[in-house]
């Protein structure tokens, strides 16, 4: 039997309605939740990335100033920026798109970010919060992974998760997520990597898998456990019959005869990223308040 889809884009619809919600009650109170969006260059992916954060944000009602850098910009020019940022009480959460330009040390760039206004959730600061279970800014990718499973009713409380690519914005604050006593945690997890010998001998032991690695199809059928729960992370474009497709890092032709429920892509992690940046925006807001 084929596998259940889990749907990202209408569970991320839910979110944007109560995050809609949620910033209307703000707005009553005086507070327009706002996010302060940097773009250093002119990748084609990262502008693309931030027009999707645009679109969700006029959906919801948060306002988002773009700044708009150029390529060339320095280190230190753009710190001062992130700086003015943090200083200004009209915004709550500031992004910096990554990749930076070579000549950017990108840990400088986010250590400069307030932690409070860290809506990626990647500043030590936040990251730390996540790893001792405390309240914080979770970053979007691993925390969209972790709602898309609780609202499709997947438990992972006692399965044994197994999570292919170790980055610090994906596989490594998604371990830290499922490891946590918590609904939505609670799970055994095993986290392969580039380093890892014979992959497929971790993979076919996985009751949940979640695969963030960044290469086509690379996971196959065979890896996975019959009746597994397959979250498939990666994003991959590439060009098959003269036609450019994104595909994830699993192969969802043949994964799908062998999963119980599994993600496609597009449609299936990707809507979700951005609902929960959304869902951190307001958070960010409302502490603005609190504090
Ligand atoms: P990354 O390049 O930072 O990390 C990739 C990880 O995969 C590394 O930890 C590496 O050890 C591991 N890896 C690479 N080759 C491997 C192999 N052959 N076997 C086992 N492990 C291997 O990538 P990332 O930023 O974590 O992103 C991973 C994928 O997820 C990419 O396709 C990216 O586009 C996608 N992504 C999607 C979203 C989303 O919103 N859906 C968000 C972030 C990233």
């Amino acid at each position: 039997m084929a596998a259940i889809l889990i749907d990202g884009k209408t569970i991320a619809t839910e979110i944007k309605l109560e995050v809609k919600d949620l910033v209307s009650k703000l707005r009553s109170q005086g507070v327009h939740p706002c996010l302060a969006v940097i773009l250093v260059g002119t990748d084609p992916a990262s502008h693309a990335y931030v027009s999707a954060k645009r679109r969700m944000s006029q959906e919801v009602g948060i306002r988002l100033i773009q700044h708009n850098l150029l390529q060339g910009i320095s280190e230190f020019e753009l710190i001062r920026l992130i700086h003015s940022l943090n200083a200004d009480s009209e915004v709550h959460g500031i992004l910096v798109q990554l990749p930076l330009p070579a000549h950017i040390e990108e840990h400088n760039v986010i250590e400069a970010i307030s932690p409070e206004k860290d809506v990626d959730g990647f500043h030590p600061c936040n990251v730390g919060c996540l790893v001792t279970g405390l309240d914080t800014l979770i970053s979007c990718t691993p925390h969209a992974v972790s709602q898309l499973m609780t609202r499709s009713g997947i438990s992972t409380s006692g399965k044994h998760t197994v999570i292919v690519g170790r980055s610090n914005i994906v596989g490594k604050p998604l371990m830290n997520l499922l490891v946590q006593k918590t609904v939505g945690g609670n799970s055994t997890v095993t986290v392969c990597h580039s380093g890892t010998k014979n992959i497929k001998n971790f993979t076919v032991q996985a009751d949940i898998l979640i695969v963030a690695i960044g290469k086509a199809r690379l996971v196959s059928a065979d890896m996975i456990k019959p009746g597994a729960v397959v979250i498939d992370v990666g994003i991959n474009r590439v060009e098959e019959n003269g036609k450019t497709r994104l595909i994830g890092d699993v192969d969802f032709d043949h994964a799908r005869n062998v999963a119980s429920m599994i993600t496609p892509v597009p449609g299936g992690v990707g809507p979700m990223t951005v609902a929960m940046l959304m869902k951190n925006v307001v958070k960010a807001a409302t502490w603005s308040i609190r504090t």
